[in-house]
């Protein structure tokens, strides 16, 4: 079960990467499929089951556009 729950506000990201780079768990990546209304891939929970809530993501992104809740 996931501890944490990642909820992203997705037309604001800018794909820079860094909440994935900080994520112990590989939970998040860019999404590939798809593009935001700024023109990039945002970033998605691709593996929501393993988060653990810790925030690191949130803490990191420079536009704050992460929540995390914990569960
Ligand atoms: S809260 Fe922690 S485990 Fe969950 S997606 Fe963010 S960095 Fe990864
Ligand atoms: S750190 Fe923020 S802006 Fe950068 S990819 Fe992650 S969610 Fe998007």
């Amino acid at each position: 079960m996931a501890k944490g729950k990642v909820i992203f506000d997705y037309d604001r990201c800018k794909g820079c990467g860094l909440c994935i780079s900080v994520c112990p768990k590989d939970v998040i990546a860019l999404d590939k499929s798809t593009i935001n209304k700024k023109g990039y891939h945002p970033a998605s929970a691709v593996k929501p089951d393993e988060c653990i809530g810790c925030a690191n993501c949130a803490m990191m992104c420079p536009d704050v556009i992460i929540t995390v809740e914990r569960g």
